[in-house]
């Protein structure tokens, strides 16, 4: 190999390294320039386990000298890169030349190579032989430069893991302190009216009609109502948090339980216009009490943020799957707010209704302990669609 086709080697495998996040990719595109480097059968990457210190993990397995498939089933050096770790330093392991030379994949050349990072030892990097010849000291030099090359790669991966463990962080600080600010309001508004009602009711010097008086009293009653089911959803979600709120699971119809929060979403929102087609489902294992607040939870949205829209629910069974559809023809949600719906918290700016922006988070969870899904699809302007999938699974009664 020339001096110049070296360069042009080198240069590709550091600007492939550069530019692919995905490391993977990048190893697999860089494979045919790095078996003209120099030539060798298998390659393998081995990672210590973040946790266990003494574990390695292969994580990138490739066969590709001649008789392929023969060596995919061979030694891939784990003992060597075991070696590695151990000694943190390369280790060169050839056959022992007094054994008689039979199969090619008998007699494997190992080199091994530590991954080294600012963060300490990663990983090894193995090439294999099989047959020989031995490495040469430029080859070896050429393989350091790659374990150089694949441990900055990495090294780049668990930076930019982290980058992102960060901004999550700081996403939920954001939330948590608007949580704070929006809480004390909600909680604060509710509270306003039933003091101002009860002391403008206790007030000696004032004689109150009765009608007056009922209607101040409705007042009171609907916000202590509110007031509690504020106190509620702040306390299940802090249960969900720390997986304390326990599930019944009984054997239940689906189809009635809709019906149930249906009928009940109704008399707490007269005007709310509801077309289904509920269809006769078979008994599955579920919590009832939980999945009709699930189904509540999504009739208040859509009387809450699609007032004057009906809903449609529409239920359909696939196999193991049932899929029961909530659709609205509200305004629907911003697809730059879509994703965030079901965090804890998270409400979409602008609508001003009253609300903790907790309940679809704790729909969500409710749903996965029923090892199903809860998503959403919306278009700004025509509405939006929550879909609920849940196992089928048949129950022994
Ligand atoms: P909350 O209603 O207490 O704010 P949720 O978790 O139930 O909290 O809902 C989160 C946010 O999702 C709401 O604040 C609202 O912006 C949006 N949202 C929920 N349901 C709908 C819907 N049917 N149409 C439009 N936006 C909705």
């Amino acid at each position: 190999m020339t001096d110049e086709t070296k360069i042009d080697d080198y240069l590709e495998i550091a600007e492939v390294i550069a530019v692919n996040a995905d490391w993977k990719k990048a190893l697999d595109v860089l494979l045919p320039t790095l078996r003209s480097f120099f030539l060798f059968d298998n390659l393998a990457l081995y990672l210590k386990e973040k946790e266990q210190i003494n574990l390695i993990d292969i994580v990138y397995a490739r066969a590709v000298g001649r008789g392929k498939s023969a060596e995919a089933d061979v030694d891939w050096g784990q003992e060597i890169a075991a070696q590695v770790l151990d000694k943190d330093e390369m280790v060169v392991k050839i056959p022992d030349s007094t054994t008689p030379r039979t199969e090619r994949t008998s007699f494997p050349y190992f080199l091994g190579l530590p991954l080294r990072t600012s963060q300490g030892l990663i990983g090894a990097l193995l090439f294999v032989r099989f047959g020989g010849p031995g490495y040469t000291k430029e080859q070896i030099r050429s393989a350091r430069f790659l374990a150089a090359q694949f441990a900055s790669m990495f090294e780049r991966r668990l930076l930019y893991g982290e980058v992102v463990a960060l901004q999550d962080a700081r996403r939920q600080i954001n939330l948590q302190e608007d949580f704070i600010a929006t809480i004390s309001h909600e909680l604060r508004t509710p509270l306003g009216f039933i003091k101002g009602y009860t002391t403008t009711l206790l007030r000696s010097e004032a004689n109150w009609d009765d009608e007056t008086r009922n209607e101040f009293l409705t007042i009171i009653d609907e916000e202590t109502d509110h007031l509690a089911s504020l106190i509620d959803h702040m306390l299940e979600s802090a249960r969900l948090q720390s997986q304390t709120l326990m599930m019944k699971f009984q054997p239940v119809r689906l189809d009635l339980l809709l019906r149930d929060a249906m009928v009940r979403s109704q008399a707490r929102y007269k005007d709310l216009q509801v077309n289904t087609n509920i269809i006769k489902l078979p008994l599955i294992l579920a919590d009832g009490v939980r999945l009709t607040q699930v189904f509540q939870n999504l009739f208040t949205n859509a009387a809450k943020y699609a007032p004057g829209s009906p809903v449609d629910i529409h239920v359909r069974q696939d196999g193991e799957k049932i899929r029961i559809e909530f659709s609205d023809q509200g305004p629907g949600i911003p697809p730059e707010h879509l994703p965030y719906i079901f965090d804890k918290f998270y409400r979409v700016p602008g609508y001003g209704t009253s609300g903790s922006g907790l309940g679809l988070f704790i729909c969500g969870e409710i749903i996965k302990a029923h090892q199903g899904t809860l998503s959403a699809q919306s278009e700004v302007g025509k509405g939006t669609t929550f879909i609920i999938e849940l196992p089928a699974r048949k129950t022994a009664t």
